[in-house]
């Protein structure tokens, strides 16, 4: 069986050349990159050059980007030290978040007793800027907005350029979570204000376990890891060296290809949205995925007219790999808090959301697999709904 990998926004496979790259440092650069011999400064050299290339692409300075493990330790980091470090007593964030990020907000609240304001969003998925312009007047306490570039559940995209601006007016501090962002489109950091951000190589064809946060310089804010001086001492323990070529190979390919791979994508997203509106009856798609502007190409959210909890299953029984989402309230998996604030009550009780994620690679002969597999599944569905009926 051909297998077909729609679960992008996930993970994404590995590009050749990043193994290559990988391997090729595994074997000839093992030197740990904080010692003085020319072993560590060859692979510091690596390490490097990486810093640069990504602060070229985020326009900042190498020194405004400390090399992490993944997403979720950058994320950690940053909400975490701008509480424990700068004095943060108010946190402004939305239900859209990814766990990384309110989990951590959670833990301020329990363990430091951060007050926190949450931006309740429209069943669209948007949120109201009026509404974080009021709070963020509202007190005087030092605070950080944390609220996300793009959704990784919907594809929302959010305007943290005006973000940005109104919490530089209003004397907060400002953290996006970009992971589901970064290479995929440019980001210009010297004209979005933001003092903190995350990124994660595996979300881009490179490697697991290696990431990076972006700390403006200014912001002061300090690590949370001790140990070594590693990262500028913001970041102890000895730099993953091939993971962070990985990711620098991952990144130099996105962005020669940026232009490319999102009219590819792009293309297969159109090609998806009309292919499953004409062929499984009854679907619809949640948020703003199915809107060109407001949207990423990598992402689309559809929502099934029936219950099936079991669809993830089925999908992969027929070798399409998918995330189905968790709007199902039945069995263990616990309702997305994303899936609660853009479905009504009958949809989280009645439907089924799948989210279908795509990379340059995917075409569209895998889509027609998909709108087959789903038809197939559909009817098997409705004959069922039929029998119980009828009983
Ligand atoms: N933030 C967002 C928006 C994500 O989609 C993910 C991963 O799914 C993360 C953070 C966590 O990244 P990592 O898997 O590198 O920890």
């Amino acid at each position: 069986m051909n297998k077909i990998y729609l679960d992008n926004a996930a993970t994404t496979p590995l590009s050749e050349e990043v193994i290559d790259a990988m391997v090729g440092t595994m074997k000839m650069n093992f030197g740990n990159p904080s010692s003085t011999h020319s072993f560590g400064q060859e692979a510091k050299i690596l390490l490097e050059n990486v810093r640069r290339q990504i602060a070229d692409y985020l326009h900042v300075t190498p020194a405004e980007i400390i090399f992490t493990s993944c997403g979720t330790e950058s994320n950690n980091m940053i909400i975490k030290s701008s509480v424990e470090n700068l004095g943060v007593e108010r946190i402004i964030s939305s239900p859209l978040e990814h766990k990384c990020v309110s989990e951590s907000i959670l833990d301020m609240k329990n363990r430091k007793g951060v007050e926190v304001a949450y931006i309740r969003p429209n069943e669209k998925g948007d949120i109201d800027l009026n509404k974080l312009e009021e709070l963020l007047k509202a007190s005087d306490k030092k605070t950080l907005v944390s609220l996300m570039h793009v959704n990784n559940e919907i594809g929302n995209i959010y305007d943290i350029k005006r973000i940005a601006e109104l919490c530089k007016a209003n004397n907060a501090l400002f953290h996006s979570d970009t992971v589901q962002t970064m290479a995929h489109m440019p980001l210009d950091f010297s004209d979005i204000a933001v003092d903190f951000a995350s990124c994660s190589a595996h979300k881009f064809h490179g490697p697991k376990g290696a990431g990076f946060a972006f700390i403006r310089k200014a912001s002061g804010l300090k690590g949370i890891i001790t140990g070594g001086p590693q990262e500028r001492s913001l970041r102890a323990g000895t730099e993953n060296v091939a993971g962070i070529v990985g990711l620098g190979k991952a990144l130099e390919i996105s962005i020669k290809n940026m232009e490319a791979y999102a009219t590819h994508m792009q293309e297969i997203k159109d090609y998806a949205i009309e292919r499953l509106s004409a062929e499984v009856s009854g679907i619809k798609f949640n948020g703003r995925s199915a809107e060109k502007e407001n949207s990423l190409y990598t992402v689309l959210s559809a929502l099934l007219p029936y219950k099936n909890p079991l669809i993830g299953l089925q999908l992969d029984m027929k070798g399409i790999a998918i995330s189905q989402g968790s709007a199902c309230s039945s069995g263990a998996s616990k309702p997305s808090m994303v899936m609660m604030m853009v479905l009504s009550e009958d949809e989280m009780d009645g439907c089924t959301p799948l989210r279908i994620s795509f990379s340059h690679m995917t075409t569209k002969a895998e889509i027609d697999a998909l709108v087959s597999a789903l038809k197939e599944i559909s009817s098997d569905y409705a004959i069922e709904k039929t029998n119980v009926e009828h009983r």
